[in-house]
């Protein structure tokens, strides 16, 4: 089934690096839905993984991921880790990954799952990621999982030179785009703008 999510809903649709593809190939997203979706886990779609969230649908997960443009040695951040899935695909591609999650019983939940999976170069945190992790900064790449209405200030000061952020931004359900950001050797950011995405809010912990 997984062969067939690739061939069908992600190559098909134009994501093409290899390493990207043979990671989508592994992670057993199946592990990571709660069992009453499991029988869905490889369909085209974003399903619920509790308290009002979701794990993204696939071919965003690998868009998202091919924009990163993760490579061996790199260290990458995530905000929202949810049920660990997309951590799980950057885990495969780079030396390091920093996860946090807001919500606890999910943020506790992935990092045992992840543990039990054998994913060792996955660092999970429970906070407000719209910081990032200051401690472990700078980052290769961020992949934020979801929408804030601007971009954080943090994450573009935690991104390396030559670093990608990849982030939807845009109002609660309203008109969010899939936002490239990269910064160059001169510290210059550019903002581009990919497809037009959904995702859930990212919150504040201090309810802004
Ligand atoms: N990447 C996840 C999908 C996550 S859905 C996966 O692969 O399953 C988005 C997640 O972001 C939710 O779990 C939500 O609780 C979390 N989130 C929302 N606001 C956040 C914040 N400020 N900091 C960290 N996580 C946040």
């Amino acid at each position: 089934m997984r062969e067939q999510m690739v061939a069908e809903q992600i190559e098909a649709r134009g994501v093409k690096d290899p390493r990207v593809l043979a990671a989508m190939r592994d992670v057993p997203r199946h592990l990571f839905v709660p069992e009453a979706e499991r029988e869905a886990a490889y369909d085209d779609r974003p399903l619920p993984i509790g308290h009002d969230q979701t794990i993204s649908q696939p071919y965003i997960v690998a868009l998202m991921t091919e924009l990163a443009r993760p490579s061996p040695t790199d260290r990458a951040l995530e905000i929202g880790t949810g049920s660990g899935y997309q951590a799980a695909v950057l885990g495969k591609l780079v030396a390091e990954v920093y996860t946090i999650e807001i919500i606890d019983e999910l943020g506790r939940d992935a990092s045992r799952r992840l543990e039990k999976l054998g994913y060792g170069n996955i660092h999970t945190r429970i906070g407000d990621g719209y910081g990032g992790w200051p401690e472990q900064a700078p980052f290769d790449l961020i992949v934020v999982t979801a929408a804030p209405d601007r971009i954080p200030p943090a994450l573009i000061a935690q991104l390396k030179s030559g670093g990608r952020l990849v982030i939807p931004v845009g109002a609660y359900y309203g008109a969010q785009e899939l936002q490239l950001v990269r910064k160059d050797e001169a510290g210059r950011t550019r903002v581009e703008d990919v497809a037009p995405v959904r995702f859930v809010p990212l919150r504040r912990r201090d309810g802004k």
